[in-house]
């Protein structure tokens, strides 16, 4: 199951993926189920199902339950009398994040299906899929770059030009680039930016190691308790208000007044602990999947050629300017971003410390 997803990746279509499996003879879900002696049931009737297909294949890889992500909820019966099922709009599905275990990260499953939108745009079925395809773009037009290859003196050279100007020469310029220089220039790029992830990586796992992280969630806490105190002082004031105006202390225009203040004070400390709690539950939940995308990334270490696989991973998109000019946009860069500022916070935190 985990190789489907893996030779999606890497660039190879549905049909060969099915091909692949049915040339390793191995079992269809459908005919794994019978093999298993489970009892057999199917939403859809497969007529083959001794046979993988690119709808077998795309199934799975679209099946959002090979993340450890339950699914339930979609379809209804809409009343015990009609016993047809409809099925919900996705907005109405109920969705259980690590439910189970998972045979693919979310990064991959992510990967795969919007390779899947570049593919229905581009790609009919068969044809190969170039490491670059789809994430070439022109910084003049906008538009895609796309991959030609001329034959001089029984060499051939191979490069990406504008696709607007190839189309119309009146158009846009050429952005010529070969794509020998482009691939080189790609790897280098990569190769950098996984040593920054690297060291972005061993600054948090040393900031962790000094629990800075735990002191933020700590003051939150300690604002939380302060701001409860005050709340429960603010509500007893109220109460010795009331009592006064009972026994005659004070007026009742005086009462009311006083009360409609005390009111104000209470719904401001309302919210300011319903936003502490939220951002103490933010800070809980964030320290443990905020960074994630770290391992995917250091997972290749020292790579020494580009693939498909690694330009989906690191690559969102790349524009190519006249004059072999080339600007990469990675993918993760905010949580790239957020990593940077966590660590400058904590630095600074750590300064304040030191301080005091
Ligand atoms: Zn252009």
């Amino acid at each position: 199951m985990k190789n489907i997803f893996k030779w999606r990746v890497e660039g190879l279509s549905t049909y060969k993926i099915a091909d692949k499996l049915n040339g390793k003879g191995l079992p269809t879900p459908a005919e794994y189920k019978k093999l298993q002696g489970m009892k057999y049931k199917s939403g859809f009737n497969l007529k083959s199902s001794t046979k993988w297909t690119h709808i077998t294949v795309t199934s799975i890889l679209k099946n959002i339950i090979y993340t450890g992500t339950l699914v339930q909820g979609k379809t209804t019966t809409p009343n015990h009398k009609v016993k047809k099922r409809i099925t919900k709009s996705e907005a109405e599905w109920v969705t259980v994040p690590d439910n189970h275990q998972p045979i693919v990260s979310k990064e991959i499953f992510d990967t795969v299906n919007s390779l899947f939108e570049y593919d229905t745009k581009t790609a009919p079925g068969n044809r190969t899929v170039y490491p670059l395809s789809g994430k070439l773009f022109c910084s003049d037009c906008g538009g895609n770059l796309i991959r030609k290859s001329v034959k001089r003196d029984g060499r051939e050279y191979v490069f990406y030009t504008c696709a607007l100007k190839l189309k119309d020469k009146n158009k846009c310029s050429s952005h010529r680039i070969k794509e020998k220089d482009l691939e080189e220039c790609i790897l280098v790029s990569i190769r950098n930016h996984i040593d920054r992830v690297f060291d972005v990586r061993n600054t948090l796992k040393l900031i962790s190691g000094l629990r800075l992280q735990q002191s933020d969630i700590e003051l939150a806490d300690t604002e939380l308790k302060n701001k409860i105190k005050l709340l429960g002082e603010y509500k007893t004031s109220k109460e010795t208000l009331a009592k006064s105006c009972m026994s005659g202390i004070i007026s009742r225009n005086n009462f009311n007044d006083f009360s409609k203040v005390y009111d104000e004070k209470i719904s401001a400390v309302e919210k300011n602990i319903a936003d502490l709690r939220e951002s103490i539950e933010k800070m809980l939940k964030s320290d443990k999947d905020r960074f994630s995308w770290i391992d995917e990334f250091i997972k290749y270490g020292n790579i020494t050629e580009i693939n498909r696989n690694i330009v989906v991973t690191f690559i969102d998109r790349i524009i190519v300017h006249e004059g072999n000019k080339v600007e990469i946009i990675f993918t993760h860069r905010d949580e790239y971003e957020s990593a940077i500022s966590f660590i400058e916070n904590s630095y600074e935190v750590a300064k304040g410390k030191l301080n005091t």
